[in-house]
């Protein structure tokens, strides 16, 4: 399949939209697994803004591979939740 989503640039200050050509501020994260691909737990991620948010939605959710539509804030929330105490901790 083509993906229609770039790689996000290295070292990108804010989160921007991954639909191809969008420079928009990403709002959503799409949380998805390709079973082919990723063992089940394994969770790749696009980011959506607004406007995007339904067209890459629907492109995960036809080939059934969409799990989750989550929005950003929250998404970081979850992980930042876990990861700096854990490394912090780990040193
Ligand atoms: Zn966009």
């Amino acid at each position: 399949m083509t993906d229609p989503v770039t790689a996000p640039p290295p070292g990108a200050a804010a989160p921007v939209c991954s639909a191809k050509g969008c420079r928009e501020a990403a709002v959503w994260v799409l949380a998805w697994n390709n079973p082919k691909l990723h063992t089940p737990e394994r969770r790749k991620t696009w980011l959506a803004c607004e406007e995007h948010r339904e067209h890459l939605s629907r492109f995960l959710g036809v080939r059934s591979f969409l799990k989750d539509v989550v929005p950003l804030a929250e998404w970081e929330g979850r992980e930042g939740g876990q990861d700096p105490e854990g490394s912090a901790a780990d040193r």
